[in-house]
């Protein structure tokens, strides 16, 4: 494992908007979301596992820092709303094609949906890798959400997120 900066300073976490991820491997997370929504569309569990993980193996690798595990379940057994998490001890991210969140009406409902989940959870890694802070929904985790979301699909529209752990 590379050496990792810690920014002990909470000003430091708080106003730091910065994401930092290199040219090169944002246009594999690009490349990679396309397919995942194709991959989406078909419904294809496997391949939407597939690509999540390219996703997130190049977020990590762009901004540098180890990556994160994945797990895709199907469903979750005991819902208390979240269908997406961070583990720190773990630093593994889980999601869940919960019925009453992925689908409506039977229809799958819009893979941003998912993917805003999938970027929303690296973020906790990002924040834990790099200020040991994973599941706060502050200020800092806000912005630095926002900029990511940004950097991966400006040419989507933006949809708010729902606060979840
Ligand atoms: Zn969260």
């Amino acid at each position: 494992m590379s050496a990792i900066i810690r920014y002990a300073d909470e000003r430091v976490y708080t106003k730091s908007s910065y994401v930092f991820i290199e040219p090169i491997s944002l246009k594999e997370v690009r490349f990679y979301i396309k397919k995942l929504k194709q991959a989406w569309d078909q419904q294809d569990k496997k391949k939407i596992e597939e690509y999540s993980w390219q996703v997130l193996a190049w977020l990590s690798h762009g901004a540098r820092i180890p990556d994160c595990d994945f797990k895709l379940y199907k469903k979750k057994g005991n819902t208390d709303g979240d269908y997406g998490q961070y583990v720190v001890r773990t630093r593994e991210i889980t999601i869940w094609l919960e019925p009453s969140h992925i689908k409506r009406d039977g229809e799958w409902k819009h893979s941003d949906v998912y993917i805003n989940t999938l970027i929303h959870e690296w973020v906790h890694h990002y924040c834990w890798v790099l200020f040991n802070k994973g599941l706060d929904h502050d200020l800092g985790f806000q912005t630095r959400l926002q900029t990511t979301l940004r950097l991966v699909r400006k040419e989507l529209p933006k949809r708010k997120n729902k606060k979840r752990a």
